[in-house]
């Protein structure tokens, strides 16, 4: 008797289980994570569905395809040698952002210094290949640069679909922009393809979709100089963020760090104290530009322009909040 009553608590139990299972089983569906070196940097997408996450890498290579400046066919590359180029829906959208955010910072955020970003490479480059110590640029040569700068001389031309510079020897370099712009477009064709509940990540540039099962998505902000140790968390969902630093390309030279990002007004690298800048936008478009803008402009000027803005939220990490880690 005893033993019939245990098989039926088994019964019970198995019936329970298997309804709990049935009911939330989405939930337990599991995720895939697949990262590929893409845009310089490492892109990382997790979703449910396998399949759907190449339909998504697809578009971030689409991207990388326009605003590549190393693969000579590219639209920028060919904008850049020529001076003109027939551009296609997606290029054209992505200088009209960046000119916006020219207009949004007063030239702070500049995609014309191109040649700038190029000599301090050139000169990291050269230590590097020759194992020698870091020469900064000379200033004339710094000088001569700045002339070619200034997005106010990108002209486009709507109709004929034309983008053309209005000074020659000028260039644009979109790595402030496009990765955010990617993971936007990845995270479209998702939603295209069924899917509401994904992570993309490309270099730091996120777009959380949905939810992961009941909660938000937990994206950790680590320590700038201090890799291990996180800072903070954000619980996101549908929201993207982005942060903008000096710890993930820079170089140092004579004890001094310098950072990637350009100062339009002096042509040198941006030494502000800043030593990192994070957004949360409602697209990593948004959240991508924005977070260089406000490195640009600095601890005052850059909150002064994020409380102009909707929806955006700015974290601002500088060289006193963590000096005991420098
Ligand atoms: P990362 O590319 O490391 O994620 P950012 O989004 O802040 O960092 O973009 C930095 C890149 O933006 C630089 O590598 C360069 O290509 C470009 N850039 C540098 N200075 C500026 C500037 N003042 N305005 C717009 N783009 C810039
Ligand atoms: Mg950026």
């Amino acid at each position: 008797m005893i033993k019939g009553y245990r098989e039926k608590s088994y019964i019970l139990l198995f019936a329970v289980c298997y309804l709990l299972f049935a009911v939330s089983g989405c939930s337990f569906r599991p995720y895939h994570k697949e990262t590929r070196l893409m845009m310089g940097t490492f892109v990382e997408i997790t979703c449910q569905d396998k399949a759907a996450i190449n339909g998504a890498f697809e578009e971030i290579r689409k991207i990388e395809k326009l605003a590549n400046k190393f693969d000579p066919i590219s639209e920028i590359s060919r904008l850049n040698k020529d001076g003109q180029v027939k551009a296609s829906v997606d290029f054209i959208f992505l200088i009209k952002e960046s000119l916006k955010y020219y207009g949004l910072t007063n030239g702070a955020f500049d995609i014309t210094v191109s040649p700038l970003v190029d000599i301090w490479k050139q000169k990291i480059k050269e230590a590097e290949e020759k194992k020698s110590a870091f020469l900064l640029p000379d200033k004339n040569e710094i000088k001569d640069k700045l002339r070619l700068t200034g997005s106010d001389k990108i002209i486009i031309n709507d109709a004929e679909q034309l983008i053309k510079f209005a000074q020659a020897g000028m260039s644009i370099d979109l790595g402030g922009i496009a990765k955010g712009y990617a993971v936007d477009k990845a995270v479209k064709r998702l939603k295209a393809q069924g899917i509401n509940s994904a992570l993309v990540n490309a270099g730091g540039n996120i777009y959380s979709l949905g939810r992961k099962g009941k909660r938000k998505w937990r994206i950790a902000i680590r320590n700038p100089r201090n890799p291990q140790k996180l800072i903070f968390y954000l619980d996101l969902e549908n929201q993207a963020v982005a942060t903008s630093g000096d710890y993930e390309q820079y170089f140092i030279s004579g004890g001094k760090r310098y950072s990637h990002i350009i100062n339009p007004k002096t042509g040198e690298p941006v030494d502000n104290g800043i030593v990192s800048v994070t957004i949360i936008a409602p697209d990593a478009t948004t959240a991508d530009a924005l977070s260089t803008c406000v490195f640009v402009l600095g601890k005052e000027e850059g909150m002064n322009l994020i409380k102009k803005i909707n929806h955006v939220e700015a974290k601002i990490i500088t060289n006193d909040d963590i000096s005991d880690n420098r």
